[in-house]
C-alpha cells in the first residue's frame, strides 16, 4: 500500500483540441510548485497521480499544490491491490471511527469481478463491523469512503475531496504588469488574474525618502506571497518622489493624486512595453475612495496608449476583498501599517470628480517627459 496524492483538474476539462497546451503548462506548474521534494508524476486520464513522495511531507505538498492554479481538487489516497482484502486495509486508514458514512466505487476496469455497488456493499459492511459507531446514511452522509478500481490490478481508496484554487494554469494567458501598492486590493487583483492563467510582474511606486525602507520590504513580501501563486518573479521599484514634489510646487494642491496617477500609468505602460507585458493591472474598485470614481479612472486611464488596463476589483465590496485577500494568505502582510507614496503631500479635499480640462491646464505646467526619464533612471528590478 502506498500514500499517493490524485489532483483532478478544472475548467481544463472543457478545452478540445488545444487541452494539452493547458496540461503541459499545469503539468510544469506543478512541478515548479514541488522543486525540492522527491516524488513522481503521472498523467492518468483526466488526472494526475503524485506518488514516491515521502509520507511526512505529504501536508507540505498539499499545501503547495492548493496553490497551483487549475487544479479543481485534491485527494490524499492510497493505492493498493485491487482485492477485497487489501482495499479493505486502505479503507481502515481512510475511515473516521464514527458518524454516518457511504461508500462510493468506481470501477475503471469493466472485468472486475465485482460491480461497484457490490463493492460498496462489502466494503460497507466491512467497515461498520469493524467500527461500532458507524452508521450508513447514503443521502446525507457526514463522510465518504472511496473507491476506485483501475485496471492494472491496483485500486485507490480515498475520502473526501479537498479544494484546490481552481482557475486555469499561470502561463496561459499571457503577461500582465501589476500596480502593487502595500495596500489589500493590488495583490488580490494580481491574484485574480493569475487565476485566469496569466503570469505577473510587479510595479511598485515609492516616494523615498518620505516613505521609509520598511514600506518597501512590505511591498517585497507582498510580491513574494504573490509570487507563490505566479511564479513572476520581477518586482520593479520607481521613485516618484521628484514628481510629487514638481506637483507640489507648482500644481493646484487637490489634483496631487489624479496627476500622480497619470504618471504612474504612463510609467507602468512605457515598463510594461518594454518588459513585454500585454497589460496593466490595478486593484481599483469603482466608488472606493476619490480617486477611484469613474471621472478619476477617466482620467488616468486616457493617458495609456494601447495597453488595455484590467481592474479585476472594480465591482467589488471591501469585503469580499478582505476575503480574498485573507484566503490567499496577503492579508496579515497588508495590514502591517505603513506609508504609501500616495500620503505624501495629500491634500484636504481632493478632487472627487477631476473635470479633464482642468487636469490637462494644471499639468501642462509639468514637463512631462523630462519627469517620465527622471523617473526610469531610479528603476530598481528586485528579484524575488
Ligand atoms: P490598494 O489597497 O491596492 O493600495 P487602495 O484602495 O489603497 O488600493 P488607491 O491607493 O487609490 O487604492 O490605489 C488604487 C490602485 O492604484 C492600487 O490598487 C494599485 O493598483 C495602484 N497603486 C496605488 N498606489 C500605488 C503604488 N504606490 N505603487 C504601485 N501601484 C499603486
Ligand atoms: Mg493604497
Amino acid at each position: 500500500m502506498e500514500k499517493v496524492i490524485i489532483l483532478r483538474y478544472a475548467e481544463i476539462y472543457l478545452k478540445g483540441k488545444n487541452r494539452g497546451f493547458f496540461e503541459n503548462a499545469l503539468e510544469t506548474n506543478v512541478r515548479r510548485a514541488l522543486k525540492g521534494f522527491a516524488y513522481e508524476l503521472a498523467k492518468q486520464n483526466g488526472r494526475y497521480l503524485v506518488s514516491k513522495f515521502e509520507e511526512a511531507y505529504g501536508e507540505d505538498i498539499i499545501e503547495k499544490l492548493k496553490k497551483v492554479f487549475g487544479i479543481h481538487t485534491l485527494s490524499i489516497a492510497y493505492e493498493t491491490d485491487s482485492d477485497m482484502d487489501s482495499i479493505f486495509e486502505a479503507a481502515k486508514i481512510v475511515c473516521r471511527e464514527e458518524g454516518a458514512f457511504k461508500v462510493e466505487s468506481h470501477r475503471g476496469d469493466k472485468k472486475y469481478p465485482l460491480t461497484s455497488i457490490e463493492i460498496s456493499r462489502e466494503l460497507g459492511g466491512r467497515l461498520l463491523a469493524c467500527f461500532h459507531k458507524l452508521t450508513v446514511d447514503v443521502h446525507n452522509p457526514s463522510f465518504t469512503v472511496r473507491v476506485d478500481i483501475r485496471e492494472n490490478g491496483v485500486a485507490l481508496v480515498f475520502g473526501d475531496f479537498i479544494d484546490g484554487p481552481d482557475g486555469m494554469p499561470v502561463g496561459t494567458a499571457g503577461k500582465g504588469l501589476l500596480l502593487l501598492s502595500g495596500g489589500i486590493d493590488s495583490p488580490v487583483a494580481g491574484h485574480m488574474m493569475a487565476k485566469r492563467g496569466m503570469n505577473i510582474d510587479s510595479l511598485h511606486f515609492h516616494s523615498y525618502p518620505y516613505t521609509n525602507m520598511q514600506a518597501k520590504e512590505k511591498v517585497v513580501e507582498l510580491a513574494r506571497i504573490l509570487s507563490e501563486y505566479t511564479y513572476g518573479k520581477n518586482l520593479y521599484t520607481v521613485s516618484v518622489t521628484h514628481i510629487q514634489e514638481a506637483i507640489h510646487e507648482k500644481c493646484r494642491p487637490e489634483l496631487m493624486i489624479t496627476l500622480l496617477r497619470r504618471f504612474m500609468y504612463r510609467i507602468a505602460e512605457r515598463l510594461a512595453k518594454r518588459i513585454k507585458s500585454q497589460c496593466i493591472i490595478t486593484g481599483e474598485s469603482l466608488g472606493q475612495v476619490a480617486s477611484q470614481t469613474i471621472e478619476g479612472m477617466t482620467s488616468s486611464n486616457s493617458v495609456v496608449e494601447t495597453l488595455p488596463v484590467l481592474r479585476p476589483l472594480v465591482g467589488f465590496d471591501k469585503n469580499e476583498i478582505i476575503d480574498r485577500s485573507i484566503k490567499m494568505g496577503a492579508y496579515e502582510t497588508s495590514i502591517l501599517p505603513f506609508e504609501d507614496c500616495c500620503t505624501v503631500f495629500l491634500p484636504d479635499f481632493p478632487a472627487i470628480r477631476p473635470q479633464m480640462q482642468t487636469i490637462l491646464k494644471e499639468e501642462a505646467k509639468l514637463d512631462v517627459e523630462g519627469l517620465m526619464r527622471e523617473a526610469f533612471e531610479s528603476l530598481e528590478k528586485i528579484e524575488l
